[in-house]
């Protein structure tokens, strides 16, 4: 079949499945040109294998609150391709999480591990759990139910997973825990562990660390100086507190932060001691960021995304579809230089076309959030060598990725005219590398 054809019959077969189109879409239209000059990927119908997952596992999870009720929820894992590693992804708590969110996230993973340069295939799980307003026995006895049937399906070469929306160190820890006793074995099936327990230094601030290292290569490009940019951060958990940690720290000025209830705008700055405050906010309290304004006597909007206040550079680090065409025209006219997303495909296709059209410096997902499926990658190294790198190490290697990541999107993605379309180049570099490693291992 041609890639295209491959999307209208996913979207016959799968008609609600919107997300998952939507990420498929963007994928074939980029690497359509290159597919077409090898007439064995169409022989080998690889587009079609490639777009579907290897299998998708569903369960039910029930599970016991404080008050001795019973609750049931979905759980799912997503083995989307093993081509180039073992299954590698992380699981999302929320209550939007459904087959498509879960299907989209998973071929996503899939051409981002590949970028990684690191040996991971492809996998995404999770659960409609919504953990908000849950105690942590909660919280440890839903984990505990999702692995005792998950447990089955994962292993340290088999499939590994870790943390997304609505799972941390701490929810890692409890799955982790309750996979051990099960399986009787100590070994790296999860990543994000803690750090007396297998986990990597640097993997908490890895996807927001990454984030910025990739923002640096591309203001590179441009002879731009990321200091004193003002910068547009949405979300306010892991990836956009470790975003604004190393903006700040690169002489940059965070301004915004949200969560789904609304957004704060603080026109002097997050600083470390105001960043501190939300890090314990979100992490120790699960609290609002409306606190943060009342705190710190700024301007706080609810049930409003940040998008329309004046900035320089924009990071988008809360949750999928969260800049619509609107929204981008509006950072385009505030005169934003650069996107660069911490989410996984922030940006609709109307907002990520007016970004290009814009000309602007755009950085898809895939390719500026890899750092944190790196850094997993180098847990999964550390484990299986049973030693621990320092910190120094670990955060080399990650901008070194970071910085090679970069480099493919340029080699892949620049135009006639020079303008470095990041999302052709990160969905050329990744597909490539999958698209060998398949064709060597025959039709299976
Ligand atoms: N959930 C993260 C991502 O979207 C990390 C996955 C992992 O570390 O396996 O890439």
């Amino acid at each position: 079949m041609k890639a295209i054809e491959v999307l209208e019959d996913l979207k016959r077969r799968f008609p609600h499945e919107q997300e998952y189109h939507q990420a498929v879409f963007e994928v074939l239209e980029s690497i359509e040109e290159v597919y077409n000059q090898h007439p064995e990927f169409e022989k080998a119908n690889l587009i079609e294998r490639l777009c579907i997952p290897d299998r998708i596992f569903s369960f039910r999870v029930t599970w016991v609150d404080d008050k001795g009720n019973t609750h049931t929820n979905m759980g799912y894992r997503i083995q989307h391709c093993n081509a180039i590693g073992p299954y590698k992804g992380g699981v999302r708590f929320h209550s939007s999480v459904s087959p498509s969110i879960l299907k989209f996230l998973a071929f996503e993973q899939t051409f981002k591990n590949s970028l990684t340069t690191l040996p991971m295939g492809g996998a995404k799980g999770g659960s409609d759990f919504n953990p908000k307003g849950k105690s942590a026995t909660e919280v440890m006895r839903f984990c505990q139910a999702f692995i005792s049937e998950l447990w089955r399906h994962i292993g340290p070469d088999t499939d590994v997973p870790a943390g997304d929306i609505g799972v941390g160190g701490r929810e890692v820890g409890y799955m982790f825990g309750m996979y051990k006793k099960l399986t009787r074995e100590f070994t790296g099936t999860f990543t994000g562990k803690g750090l007396t327990f297998g986990g990597s230094l640097i993997r908490p601030e890895a996807t927001g660390y990454g984030n910025v290292y990739f923002l640096l290569e591309m203001l590179k490009t441009k002879g731009i100086d990321i200091k004193g940019k003002r910068c547009l951060v949405s979300g306010s958990g892991n990836v956009a507190q470790y975003t604004c940690e190393k903006l700040i720290e690169m002489g940059a000025i965070p301004v915004t932060l949200s969560d789904s209830n609304g957004y704060i705008y603080d026109p002097e700055g997050i600083t470390t001691e105001k960043l501190e405050y939300v890090k314990e906010l979100k992490e120790l309290y699960r609290g609002r960021i409306s606190e943060y304004a009342e705190t710190y006597g700024c301007k706080y909007v609810a049930n409003a995304r940040p998008w329309g206040e004046k900035g320089d550079i924009a990071l988008p680090c809360a949750t999928q579809n969260e800049i619509n065409g609107e929204e981008a025209k509006a950072l385009v006219a505030n005169g934003v230089i650069a996107i660069s997303e911490g989410a996984n495909m922030p940006s609709t296709p109307e907002a990520i076309e007016v970004f290009q059209q814009a000309k602007l410096l755009y950085a898809p997902g895939k390719a500026s959030n890899a750092g944190g499926v790196s850094v997993s990658g180098l847990e999964m190294t550390q484990n299986s060598e049973r030693i621990s790198w320092s910190t120094e190490e670990v955060d080399s290697k990650l901008k070194w990725i970071m910085q090679n990541i970069h480099e493919n999107c340029v080699k892949y993605g620049t135009e006639a005219d020079g303008y470095v379309n990041y999302v052709k180049g990160a969905n050329i570099a990744g597909f490539i590398k999958v698209a060998r490693a398949m064709m060597s291992q025959g039709i299976i």
